[in-house]
């Protein structure tokens, strides 16, 4: 008798990649990677890659958490996930960020762009409207983790300054700005006032590559020069600031250590994040088999591109570890220190995957975990981290530390509908707030929610309405 070429690890829900359409899905491991088996009874078979690294995937199922639950829900569940966004009572994690899309407008028009966002779709939502949905995150998350104002392009609302001050009169814990860079390059009072929001502010920049041939192919502008300047301005008002790099496979994943040996050097500069391209908006094919750029394979590029960190240094996000992976370091001076680099090594026992152990120490995991989340602001961050080393002995807080001293390096793989897993999008924890107060993870927005996909997505509804089957007279009903 033959064998299977592959492991059959699991089963989930997905969706079929072509009609959206809800089906079921084996999770398989074979040759080191993980791969997504899914039938539709019309479209038929497809196999997708889900990670280049099955033993990191393994790891992230012991990195779970009980999720936690926002103030309220905004929708009944009906149809079943994924057609009830959102929030439904069946979601299992509340807002850690959340993203209030101020216009649909923008100066570029990415070839990437999962928003569709153009010169010629410069619709700008009202301040009213604005304000209605600053309210509806308010509502489910009583004191918002972090809000990131976006888009399209969100500096080029006539109003801008008027939402941050919206924004800032909430009682949001960190605002974040989702920009191109653009107006902070070729406007320094711009840039100024921008410094005026500090703290509890930061600026997450598009920063995909060091070399313009890569922009062009992900932004279709040569934006390098712009990109620049825009960093000098932040770094001269030390404006806390992420740079935010998509990555597509073969075009700029060899870039990844250079990135973050790049922002290293820069003062603003508090991070990193890396999210592969998502399948959404304006990009849509390849083979999604083999051209898949995994989270695995960006953990992978982070160890093997720069000397900063090491694999147990790279560690799956509790609140969303499918999707969601960190890596903290501190900086003094020119000195780089991963965070596991400061912990006594017979704390952080290694496995032989050299993957740390925490659950062998109850106290250090639990600080880890309050620290390794997505819904921390910059200052909290701080404060876990003097916690976390001052629960550790021989772990010392360095002289002077403060935000400042931070760098993180986070991987956020979002789901499209060839990764989709209806078991990890249930603990999406990243949203987007929709213009009328409904609270949708970020993943399903793009696929399902967003501007007129709403219209297919209700057929989607309706061919999963919820229907009496009578029973048969001969045979015995369970109730
Ligand atoms: S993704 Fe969450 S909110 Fe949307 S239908 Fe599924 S459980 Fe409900
Ligand atoms: S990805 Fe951002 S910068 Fe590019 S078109 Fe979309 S909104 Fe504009």
């Amino acid at each position: 008798m033959a064998d299977r070429p592959y492991l059959f690890y699991e089963l989930t829900n997905s969706i079929c990649s072509t009609c959206l359409r809800r089906v079921e899905a084996k999770i398989v491991l074979q040759d080191g990677r993980v791969y997504m088996h899914k039938y539709c009874p019309v479209h038929r078979h497809e196999r997708v890659l889900i990670s280049s690294d099955a033993e990191y995937y393994e790891l992230t199922r012991r990195f779970m958490k009980p999720g936690q639950l926002p103030k309220k829900f905004n929708t009944p569940t009906l149809y079943g996930c994924p057609y009830d966004c959102g929030l439904c009572p069946d979601h299992e994690q509340h807002s850690c960020l959340t993203l209030v899309e101020i216009t649909d407008g923008c100066n570029l028009t990415c070839p990437i762009c999962y928003a569709e966002s153009s010169p010629q779709r410069m619709q700008h939502r009202s301040l009213e409207q604005i304000a209605f949905m600053l309210d509806a995150v308010v509502k489910n998350e009583g004191e918002p983790d972090v809000v990131q104002i976006s888009g399209g392009e969100p500096t080029l609302h006539p109003d801008f300054f008027t939402v941050l001050e919206m924004a800032k009169e909430r009682p949001i814990k960190h605002l974040m700005v989702n920009t191109n860079g653009i107006r902070i390059a070729q406007d320094e009072e711009f840039a100024r006032r921008l410094a005026d929001y500090m703290p509890g502010f930061e600026i997450y920049l598009q920063f995909d590559s060091l070399h313009d041939e890569a922009i062009h192919e992900l932004r279709g502008a040569d934006l390098l020069a712009i990109r620049m300047r825009a960093l000098e301005r932040l770094n001269r008002y030390n404006i806390s600031t992420t740079l935010v790099v998509t990555l597509k496979k073969g075009l700029n994943d060899g870039e990844i250590g250079a990135i973050i040996d790049f922002a290293l050097r820069q003062r603003c500069v508090r991070g990193v994040t890396f999210q592969p391209v998502q399948v959404a908006g304006r990009t849509r094919e390849f083979d999604p088999a083999q051209d898949r750029l995994t989270l695995g394979e960006v953990r992978q590029g982070i160890l093997s591109q720069t000397n900063v960190f090491k694999p147990e240094d790279v560690i799956p996000v509790p609140c969303h570890p499918d999707c969601i992976a960190m890596a903290y370091a501190i900086k003094v001076g020119n000195e780089v220190m991963p965070l596991t680099g400061m912990v006594d090594s017979s704390i952080l026992l290694q496995s032989e995957g050299s993957t740390i152990v925490y659950e062998q120490h109850p106290a250090l995991r639990d600080y880890l975990f309050k620290l390794f989340s997505t819904s921390h602001s910059p200052e909290s961050a701080e404060y876990s981290l003097k916690q976390l080393l001052c629960c550790i002995p021989l772990a010392s807080v360095p002289e002077g530390f403060g935000y400042d001293n931070i760098f993180r390096v986070i991987i956020m793989q979002f789901l499209d509908p060839y990764n989709f897993d209806v078991r990890s999008v249930k603990r999406s924890c990243v949203h987007i707030v929709h213009p009328d107060g409904r609270i949708i993870p970020f993943d399903t927005y793009n696929i399902f929610y967003r501007d007129d996909r709403e219209a297919y997505t209700r057929r989607l509804q309706e061919a999963h309405r919820p229907v009496t089957i009578e029973p048969l007279e001969h045979l015995p009903v369970i109730s």
